[in-house]
């Protein structure tokens, strides 16, 4: 991939860098010497290196502005002095004027400094001004190279992380994250939220009579059943052992009965194909809920009115799904209304 370079500066700044700069085999080169339009390009672009004409009326304006983003800090930005040297205060020699020059453009967001001398002769550049340069540039591409590297091993670690190994979908850490982010935007935008819990009914039985390695694959085979009779709207997550839950955005209780309806069926009538030998047919009982306005705002309590529904599922028989509506009005469904469990989330 070619090293991407902003110059915040003129044409005429641009000419006078090192030659290499200008190979376009290996760098993506762009100029701009307008603090609008420089940010525009550093924002969708996102330079590795940007170079910045310290004479520019807004040079130390983009410095400054490139640290105070924290998606777009790590860029490296390396501020030309171009500026004649004028000593001001007569009392410093030049190299602490230069020091305290170099000490500011640091300080105002600046990853380096450098001096620009030119040949007497030519007003060119001097070679060591050249390879000073370059090496700054070398510098910046190596740094910016190692933090994409941690950028993209942080993805993955933060896959990592939040999904379930056995089964790929998103594990119970992930919802502890994802819930209260749900409940925040479903009231924010004034839209229902609705939570599905489920549980497979005598899975134990499974793993008695075939073994635990088949109770695995099974789990993984229902996995993405249930996965691919979702809408893209709707996540799943493996909250425990042989329990899920699925969050239902922009969804009010009757469409959750709807959807939860429909993964009982799907569970139920149609067998799992564990090998071509076993085929195994399973339940599974279902507990759904509605975000109330006076919930808490981590999910505590739609986690728990959906257990509460998915237990009255299991002490009615199994293989069934039960709403908070149903499981508050009816009144053969009070013998397990006392049945309270710790929730985590
Ligand atoms: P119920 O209908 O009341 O839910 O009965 P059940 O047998 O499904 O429930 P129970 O809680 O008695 O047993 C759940 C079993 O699930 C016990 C546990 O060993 C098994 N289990 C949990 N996680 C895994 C897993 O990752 N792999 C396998 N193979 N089994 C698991
Ligand atoms: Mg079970
Ligand atoms: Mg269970």
């Amino acid at each position: 991939m070619k090293t991407s370079i902003l110059v915040f500066g003129s044409h005429e700044f641009l000419a006078t860098l090192p030659d290499q700069i200008h190979d376009a085999s290996t760098f993506n080169l762009k100029v701009s010497i307008d603090f609008n339009q420089a940010v525009l390009h550093i924002q969708i672009v996102q330079p590795d290196v940007i170079f910045v004409q310290a004479s520019c009326q807004d040079s130390i304006r983009v410095c400054r502005w490139l640290k105070e983003q924290n998606q777009l800090s790590w860029i490296h930005c390396i501020l030309l002095e171009d500026r004649p040297q004028q000593l001001i205060d007569k009392s410093l020699s030049s190299w602490e004027w230069e020091f305290e020059m170099m000490a500011n453009a640091l300080n105002q967001g600046a990853d380096a400094y450098i001096w620009l001398l030119t040949e007497e002769t030519n007003n060119r550049l001097t070679t060591a001004t050249k390879i000073l340069i370059l090496s700054q540039l070398t510098v910046g591409v190596r740094k910016v190279k190692k933090y994409r590297e941690l950028m993209n091993t942080n993805d993955i670690l933060s896959a990592i992380a939040l999904a379930d190994s056995l089964t790929d979908l998103n594990n119970r850490r992930a919802l502890e994250w994802d819930l209260p982010r749900q409940i925040n935007k479903a009231r924010s935008q004034d839209t229902p939220l609705s939570l599905i819990i489920l549980d497979v009914d005598f899975f134990k039985k499974v793993n008695d009579q075939h073994g635990h390695l088949v109770g695995d694959r099974l789990l993984q085979l229902l996995c993405s059943r249930l996965r691919h009779n979702l809408r893209s709207q709707d996540t799943a997550f493996r909250y425990g052992g042989e329990e899920f839950v699925v969050l239902l955005p922009h969804t009010n209780g009757d469409e959750a009965l709807t959807v939860a309806e429909r993964l009982n069926r799907i569970v139920r009538e149609q067998t799992f194909a564990i090998n071509s030998q076993l085929h195994l047919q399973i339940t599974i009982s279902l507990g759904v809920a509605i975000l109330q306005p006076d919930d808490d705002e981590k999910g505590i309590n739609l986690l728990h009115r959906a257990d509460q529904c998915l237990l009255a599922a299991k002490a009615s028989g199994r293989n069934r799904v039960i709403t908070w509506g149903q499981y508050s009005q009816a009144s053969s469904l009070e013998t397990v209304s006392g049945i309270s469990r710790g929730m985590g989330v």
